[in-house]
This record gives C-alpha cells, sequence and structure tokens, in this order.
C-alpha cells in the first residue's frame, strides 16, 4: 500500500542527511520563520485542555494507563471516572506547559505536512473525535492517525506518521519538556526509556510508545522532543518494539478486564 501524502515534498525541506538526525535537520530548518514556511495565521485547540464535561471513554488509553497497576486498571474498568490516588492533579505551571505542549504540536503538525512527509489519516473523519480531516482556516480538524483495539477496548490517537526517505513509514510522538530537562536526553539514546522507573515521565512514555507499536503492528516509532525556551534545542529517539513489554501489558489489561466483569478488586 502506498501511503497518501499531505503535500509535495518543499525545496525548502529537502532531506538534509546527516549522520545520526533523521528529521531534525529539515525540522529546524522549516520553523525558521525567516525562511518563510510558516503562514501568517495558525489554529490550535484549546479545550482538550479544558476540564471534561464529558465522561471519560472505558478505554485505555496508550498515554494513561500502560503504567497503571492491575488494581488500578481493574477499578478504571469498573468505573471510568476512578482516579488512581497517587496521581496528582495537574498544577497551574504544568498546564500551562501542556498549552505551550499543544501548540507545539500544532506547528509540528503542520511543519509535517507542509514538509510532504506526513501521512494522511484513511478516514474522511476521526472516528475518535469526529473532527472532519484535512486542512481549512478557521475549521477545528483531526489529522492524527487513530488506534483501536476493541477487544482489550484501548483506543488512542497518535500524533503523526511520516514517511521519511531513509526509515520509511514512522509514527511520531511530539514531547515538550522544560529546557534545561532536554540536556539530559541524548539524541537515539532509547536506554533511559526502557529502564525508566515505575511511575517515571519515561516509563509513561515508553509504555505509550510500546501502545502505539502494538496496536499499529509496527516495529519502531520516533519520539521528537522539544524543549520549551531558548535555544528550542530538539531531539529524536527511535523506541523499537518491545514484544515481551508488549504481550505482559496486554496480559494485564486482559485480566483486568475479566476481573472488573467479575467485579474482582485485587487487595491494595
Ligand atoms: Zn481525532
Amino acid at each position: 500500500m502506498t501511503d497518501t501524502l499531505f503535500s509535495p515534498v518543499r525545496a525548502s525541506s529537502v532531506y538534509v542527511p546527516d549522520e545520526q538526525l533523521h528529521l531534525i535537520p529539515m525540522l529546524r530548518n522549516f520553523l525558521i520563520p525567516s525562511l518563510g514556511n510558516l503562514p501568517d495565521v495558525m489554529h490550535f485547540t484549546a479545550s482538550g485542555l479544558a476540564p471534561r464535561t464529558s465522561p471519560p471513554s472505558g478505554y485505555f488509553s496508550p498515554s494513561t494507563h500502560p503504567t497503571w497497576s492491575l488494581r488500578d486498571l481493574v477499578l478504571y474498568a469498573m468505573e471510568p471516572t476512578y482516579v488512581p490516588p497517587d496521581q496528582k492533579a495537574f498544577s497551574d505551571d504544568t498546564q500551562i506547559s501542556a498549552l505551550m505542549g499543544t501548540i507545539f504540536h500544532v506547528i509540528f503538525n503542520y511543519a509535517f505536512r507542509e514538509m510532504g512527509i506526513l501521512v494522511a489519516p484513511p478516514e474522511k473523519s476521526c472516528p475518535l473525535c469526529h473532527k472532519p480531516r484535512g486542512y481549512k482556516a478557521g475549521v477545528d480538524t483531526c489529522n492524527e492517525h487513530v488506534v483501536i483495539d476493541e477487544k482489550l477496548k484501548r483506543r488512542g490517537h497518535v500524533d503523526g506518521v511520516v514517511k521519511l526517505p531513509d526509515l520509511g513509514t514512522i509514527p511520531i510522538d511530539v514531547k515538550t519538556c522544560a529546557h534545561q530537562a532536554i540536556k539530559w536526553i541524548n539524541n537515539h539514546d532509547a536506554q533511559p526509556f526502557i529502564e525508566a522507573k515505575a511511575g517515571s515521565l519515561k516509563a509513561k512514555y515508553y509504555g505509550q510508545a510500546q501502545e502505539y507499536l502494538a496496536m499499529r503492528d509496527e516495529d519502531m516509532l520516533m519520539f521528537v522532543y522539544i524543549g520549551l525556551g531558548y535555544p528550542w534545542e530538539m531531539r529524536e529517539i527511535i523506541i523499537k518494539r518491545d514484544q515481551p513489554y508488549i504481550d505482559a501489558l496486554q496480559a494485564k489489561y486482559k485480566l483486568a478486564r475479566e476481573m472488573a466483569s467479575r467485579r474482582e478488586i485485587p487487595p491494595a
């Protein structure tokens, strides 16, 4: 199957080879405003950050549930409004970070599309958030690829799927972090994610990546990081499929669904 791309590859984004980096050199070039790639007006939606008005879906989400304990998963499967007691509410500062992260997701998605590397999702409208696909000024659209597994009841959005000359088609997960924190992240060093301590953000991100790989049935995903603040450093890290992790998580999800249907709660 050939991937449908949103736009032809632009001359200003012609692939810049680098021994190590697959995406960042061309992404950096694209984002420099004086090079004239960006539109005058961009549209972003902040509603995803507002307090929830509809009940949660009850699905396991790649960004939330892979690192939860069996007990927490069972309680969530029984009652989707359940939140584990150790889960901290977002501080005001974290909420501002999330807002900036949302804006960078929009900018990166635009850049991928205009660079001619963004793979178009197959559906006319998003099966999850029901927004139309495509791009139109002032219209709230969703061009993220969706993963759905009705068997284990898990689903989510993938930030983007891009087609790169040397790597082929690969899903992308855009991550933002404090600019001081990006110093501790190295290009193509996946080890800290593989070895991340339970409960850490890196462990969460690793689980999220494995969920996308499991549901998309693929072998590689790329994290693209940007540090929020001068000098806007970026990193790319390829996360490989970890089959033992995927098997263990799927077994945990299956057991959680079964226990929830029997109303059987594991002890704390
Ligand atoms: Zn959507």
